[in-house]
């Protein structure tokens, strides 16, 4: 959006610059009235993308906000997948060079269409549990595919971050300027994990037997 803004810029500027040439030669005719129009047309497009960035720099603020329990991962990428898909992932990513953050929601349904399940991917906006809906997440191919629902692209920040972060699981690691927190909560059923090894792993020691 932001070079598509430049370009407008540039437009009406040298549309401005032509039409100041016109009037000082005292020529005002049909081309300029013609000028005009396509000069504030240009203008109200202008405007409208300014506000829709200013709205979209507004709701990435609002999303950085995190839970109160923040517990960092130790664990494999692979025990990262699986919390994942585990049905109720909350989880933050953090980036160790400018302090931003997002967490994202990640939660299961059967499928209706046949066996398996479908997991729908949301972002924290503005408080706790207040999330929106951002994609439906593809475990098996770690990527995000976008919806009509969703009003999220790749042009969000909090969208690249997670896809950078998948990107880094897909390598086999995590991303070293990453930090990757769990809200303290098992990613399968959502209770609060007390042992050391379930905090490591961010699910219970029921729910990652195969229980529920
Ligand atoms: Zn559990």
């Amino acid at each position: 959006m932001d070079s598509e803004i430049t370009f407008l810029e540039n437009q009406i500027a040298s549309i401005d610059a032509y039409m100041r040439d016109r009037q000082a030669d005292g020529n005002f005719d049909g081309e300029s009235a013609m000028f005009l129009v396509v000069y504030r047309n240009l203008e109200e497009r202008l405007y409208g993308l300014r506000l829709q960035a200013a709205e979209e720099k507004d709701a990435e603020e609002k999303m950085q906000y995190r839970p109160q329990t923040q517990v960092l991962f130790e664990t494999t990428t692979d025990k990262l997948r699986a919390f994942l898909s585990a049905g109720s992932a909350v989880f933050t990513l953090e980036s160790k060079k400018t302090d931003r953050h997002f967490t994202y929601r990640i939660n299961s349904k059967p499928n209706n269409r046949g066996e398996g399940y479908i997991y729908f991917c949301s972002v924290m906006t503005g408080g706790a549990d207040k999330y929106s809906y951002m994609a439906v997440y593809d475990p098996e191919n770690l990527s995000l595919v976008f919806t009509q629902k969703s009003n999220f692209s790749v042009k969000n920040e909090s969208v690249r971050a997670l896809l950078y972060f998948f990107d880094g699981l897909k390598a086999g690691k995590i991303p070293d300027d990453l930090n990757v927190y769990h809200a303290g909560r098992c990613g399968k059923c959502g209770k609060e994990l007390t042992d050391p090894e379930s905090i490591k792993l961010g699910v219970g020691p029921i729910c990652r037997n195969g229980g529920t």
